[in-house]
């Protein structure tokens, strides 16, 4: 496809979308269609299809979704189904509606169940319960695959998904609340520094294994599939190795140079045991991730600096 043809990068704003966004300039994409939460609401059915007629893009990533880490996606299910299901049925709907070419949907590697085989295989989905602490995310994702396979196969439209491990990266969240782990790390390490503390606070027992890919490396993957992936079936996006997260918050305390303690709060929930994608099928396919996990917890941790939380 031409690289002068209107891409839409629903949720621009958010890590995910604004690596996209990098990403398709890097890669010689010239007219990228952005929209503020202000300027298109997209919980707004009627002014979701009223920007689709209008502007009619012809390539359609949806990476607008309400994300949140663990404490964060227990304590708000109703606001993860309902924002999650009415955003992606908005923007699916509209582009097979008017005349989108091909869209990529962004699911999520807690899709799979709880306790999936390791590494986590495409077929896993729904091959058991999912992971009570994120249920509700996990299911609009869920839905989400499940609508654009259904447009492939109903209507023969070009609507791919790709699900992505855990993501860090600049334009994180690194709300203490709300975030996921790796920038909470990064802020509460950066904070127990500046305090001159002897110790720093990590939620759960620090035993679960959870895998960390850049947002860059993610955003050149969609890249890729973009360019080269036509066919229903889900593909995993990860880097292929997992780490405990102690051994993350020990790595961020190494990065960021403070000597403290790590003190496991074990009334926060561990979530899920292990989350690690099997990544045969990408990697067959020629991608390949090329950002360290050390450099790139460097990287975020610039980003931070210089802009702060949001
Ligand atoms: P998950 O991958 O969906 O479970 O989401 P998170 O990124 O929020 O959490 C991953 C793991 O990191 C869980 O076991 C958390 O308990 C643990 N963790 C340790 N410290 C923190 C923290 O400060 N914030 C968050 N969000 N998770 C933490």
């Amino acid at each position: 496809m031409s690289k002068d043809v209107p891409v839409y990068v629903a949720g621009h704003r958010g890590m995910v979308g604004s690596g996209i966004v990098r990403a398709l300039e890097r890669g010689g994409y010239t007219r990228i269609l952005t929209r503020t939460r202000t300027e298109l609401d997209l919980l707004d059915r009627a002014a979701v299809r009223s920007f689709f007629e209008t502007e009619r893009p012809r390539l359609v990533v949806d990476a607008a979704a309400k994300v949140g880490g663990i404490i964060a996606n227990s304590e708000q299910p109703v606001e993860f189904l309902l924002q999650n299901i009415t955003i992606q049925n908005n923007i699916i709907e509209a582009a097979a509606d008017f005349g989108v070419d091909k869209l990529l949907f962004l699911g999520s590697s807690c899709i799979y169940p709880k306790l999936a085989t390791q590494p986590i295989t495409e077929d896993s989905l729904l091959s058991g319960p999912l992971e009570p602490t994120n249920d509700a995310y996990a299911l609009a994702k869920i839905a989400g695959i499940k609508l654009c396979q259904a447009y492939a196969k109903q209507y023969g439209k070009n609507f791919i998904s790709g699900m992505p491990t855990n993501l860090y990266g600049p334009n994180d969240n690194f709300d203490l609340h709300t975030s996921h782990v790796l920038p909470a790390l990064i802020r509460k390490v950066h904070e127990a520094k500046l305090r001159g503390d002897k110790s720093y606070v990590v939620w759960g027992t620090g035993s679960p294994r959870r895998e960390f890919l850049h947002v860059d490396d993610l955003s050149e993957a969609c890249l890729f599939l973009l360019e080269n992936y036509n066919e229903p079936e889900i593909v995993n996006i990860g880097c292929g190795e997992d780490v405990t997260i102690r051994e993350l918050a020990e790595t961020v305390c190494d990065v960021l140079g403070f000597q403290g303690e790590l003190v496991f709060d074990t009334t926060k929930p561990d979530g899920t045991p292990r989350k690690l994608l099997d990544m045969s099928k990408l990697l067959s396919m020629g991608w390949k991730p090329r950002i360290p996990l050390r450099e790139g917890i460097r990287g975020a941790y610039d980003w931070y600096l210089q802009h702060g939380s949001r």
